[in-house]
């Protein structure tokens, strides 16, 4: 008999883990690698939305919770995956040099935009309206993460790599019952798998296709991370992670010329030297209608929860949200309206 059966191992799936765990639960988790969205992604954590200067909803708080998180699992593996570094966000006119001196203002913003301007002084870079620094960000090398909190659990042997058949689902005596294993409840982390879960699929995640490239620059000579219509992030030996797209109507997992042509036009909009493509890779971000996360409990089955939602924005939004959802099920803590999937019970539940 454990508590709780945990169904992805994502960015999400560990953050439920880690957050169980502290806690003294024991749990298992099912995992078939039929989505890839939190090993393909950036991993980029940044509070601030580069393209209006905005605060992505509630980021500051949500960074104050998951990055010590991400600490406390890198001393537990062992393994180094956390990386604190400055972007650059490459202005295209006088007005938006303008509107980031009137963000910058803004008390939650302050922190994070430099009002100093950066000039641009690398030749292969084409910045010439300069550069506005973000402060205190970086990104979480989420392959090194996920590979290591697989052997962590495969070790103490609550891992099991194959795919959670719903239908084999039953409820007997107040319990949940899986294959031989008896629980009090399951955690569904899917992501986009979502679609083929019967208790939950009824929520509006839409999913929203993303692809990164890696390209090969030998004389672009850059040290900094730039974001103009697209993030360019060194990651050593001349190579640079490009991207990403977003496409809403593609929900195949496979990259795609059409990716790789835009994200290549981009590139040569934003640097003057030869540059070769050595890697794509593309992945189904679980992004919801109104852009908020999607945790909670079924309206009808009893222990059912969902951790799901994330879009873009998983490396900040899992574990905090991980974490209000194990103080809902286990404290009776209320969860934040806005991010609650009760929001979607009465428009599209239908039993
Ligand atoms: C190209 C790209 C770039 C991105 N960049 C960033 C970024 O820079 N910063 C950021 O914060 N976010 C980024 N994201 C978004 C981020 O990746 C997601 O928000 C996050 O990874 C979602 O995590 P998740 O655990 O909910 O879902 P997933 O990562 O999709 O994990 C779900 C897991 O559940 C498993 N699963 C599903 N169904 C079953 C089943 N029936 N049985 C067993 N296992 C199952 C899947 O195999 C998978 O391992 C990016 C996404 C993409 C695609």
């Amino acid at each position: 008999m454990i508590d709780y059966i945990i169904v992805g191992l994502g960015l999400g799936g560990i953050a439920v883990a880690e957050e169980l765990e502290k806690r003294g639960r024991r749990f298992i988790v099912f995992d078939d690698a039929s989505q890839n969205s939190s090993y393909v992604a950036g991993g980029v954590f940044n509070p601030v939305i580069l393209k209006r200067f905005t605060l992505a909803w509630k980021a500051d708080e949500q960074l104050k919770i998951s990055i010590p998180v991400y600490k406390d699992l890198e001393q537990k593996l062992e393994e180094r995956f956390i990386y604190n570094w400055d972007i650059y966000r490459r202005f295209h006119s006088v007005e938006e040099q303008n509107n980031w001196f009137v963000a910058g203002d803004k008390p939650r913003l302050q922190p994070f935009l430099d009002p100093e301007l950066k000039k641009n002084t690398n030749p292969n870079l084409n910045a010439p309206f300069s550069l506005g620094r973000v402060r205190g960000i970086g990104n979480i090398d989420t392959e090194t993460l996920l590979d290591a909190y697989r052997d962590y659990l495969e070790e103490k042997d609550c891992l099991r790599k194959e795919s959670f058949l719903y239908e084999n689902l039953v409820r007997e005596d107040a319990k949940w019952h899986y294959d031989g294993i008896e629980a009090t409840g399951i955690i569904f982390c899917e992501g986009f798998g979502i679609k083929k879960n019967p208790f939950f699929n009824y929520l509006p995640l839409r999913g929203n296709k993303g692809e990164y490239m890696t390209i090969y620059a030998e004389d672009l000579d850059l040290d900094f991370a730039v974001k103009s219509n697209i993030f360019l992030v060194p990651v050593g030996n001349h190579l640079y992670k490009v991207g990403a797209t977003y496409d809403p109507n593609d929900k195949t997992p496979e990259p795609t010329v059409r990716a790789r042509e835009k994200l290549t036009a981009e590139v040569k909009a934003l640097i003057n030297c030869d540059f070769e493509v050595v890697d794509q890779v593309a992945g189904l971000r679980p992004s919801v209608v109104d852009r908020r996360p999607l945790v909670g409990k079924h309206p009808e089955r009893p222990n059912l929860f969902c951790c799901n939602g994330f879009g873009s924005r998983g490396v900040l939004l899992a574990p905090a949200m991980s974490k209000q959802l194990i103080a809902f099920i286990e404290d009776k803590k209320s969860l934040d309206p806005e991010a609650d999937l009760d929001r979607f019970t009465k428009k599209y539940y239908r039993s």
